[in-house]
């Protein structure tokens, strides 16, 4: 079990239903702006992962009990590296009208059989942070086997046959793929690509590398005005100003919780909050019965109740 989580609320898609076919941090690649942390098997060879039948079993479960907006294939490694993805995508569609949505990081989509198995999700989030080949392999250190310019064509097939939502995200980091001449390629890319949207995020704090380092506000809306009308902003409001819903945050403190034992320190990174900011709302949702602890190897770690 643990295979479902949430659901947890998501400014870009709802109330939403997440399914990890992958165990964590298995990917094809190990972007340096990875909240999840290093990526501990990298592959880009598609196998049974997460076993389908029991991933179904409390699918199905979870969804007699509630009514997300979305099901969203995502979780802390690469999806499409599930060779049944669509049999659980399928299924979801058999049972309910919710929409399904695939976070993805594209780069298995040259392959057609993959490209096969996401026809009847209803949205798919590939992320395109550049057209150079440097650039890439800088940012999301891949493995060995992948090369950009495959890719970006897998994801231009992918769109010549997919008839859902595709919505490209671009990562933007300081110094790496903001500069005139990476986003001009990308401009020419998404030409070519023809999404329906582009979403332009940034990182909140440096994760898995220093290396990875957020633009500011106007940086990004310099940048949107560059990408077009189907450019959009989706980095968090923190960045560069405003300050986060606190609501939301507990949301989201609740949804981590419900996935996996949490330490304060994790939702703290995770959300990029204070670590008294993080422990007042844990404590806040330990004695509201939401969450109980458990210490583990002299760490305190929280799960939801
Ligand atoms: S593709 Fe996603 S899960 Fe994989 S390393 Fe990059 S950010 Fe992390």
């Amino acid at each position: 079990m643990g295979y479902v989580f949430g659901p947890v609320p998501s400014r870009r898609l709802g109330r939403s239903l997440g399914v990890d076919l992958v165990p964590l941090k298995t990917c094809s690649y190990d972007c340096i702006y990875c909240q999840v942390g290093k990526t501990t098997d990298k592959t880009a060879v598609p196998a049974r992962f997460n076993p389908v039948e029991e991933v179904l079993k409390e699918l199905e479960e979870r969804l007699r009990t509630t009514d997300p907006d979305v099901v969203t294939f995502s979780g802390s490694g690469e999806p499409t590296l599930h060779s049944e993805i669509h049999r659980v995508i399928g299924r979801v569609k058999e049972l309910t009208g919710t929409r399904v949505a695939v976070l993805t990081n594209g780069s298995l989509l040259w392959r057609p059989e993959v490209r096969e198995r996401l026809l009847a999700a209803d949205l798919v989030m590939p992320t395109l942070c550049t057209v150079f080949e440097e650039t890439f392999q800088r940012i999301h250190r891949p493995q060995e086997d992948l090369r950009l310019e495959t890719i970006v064509d897998g994801l231009k097939r992918f769109r010549e046959m997919f008839q859902g939502e595709l919505s490209v995200e671009v990562l933007l980091l300081k110094g790496i793929n903001d500069t005139e001449e990476e986003i001009q390629g990308l401009v020419e890319a998404f030409a070519r690509i023809a999404p329906d949207r582009i979403q332009l995020n940034t990182v909140v704090r440096p994760p898995s590398s220093s290396e990875a380092v957020p633009l500011d506000r106007m940086r990004l809306e310099e940048i949107r005005g560059l990408m077009g009308e189907k450019a959009e902003i989706i980095a968090d409001p923190r960045v560069g100003n405003g300050e986060a819903d606190r609501t939301d945050l507990f949301r989201a403190v609740r949804g981590m919780a419900e996935r996996r034992p949490i330490r304060v320190r994790d939702a703290a990174d995770s959300l990029s909050i204070p670590m008294k900011e993080a422990g007042a709302i844990v404590q806040a949702l330990v004695s509201e019965g939401v969450l109980r602890s458990r210490e583990h190897e002299g760490e305190t770690y929280f799960s939801a109740v």
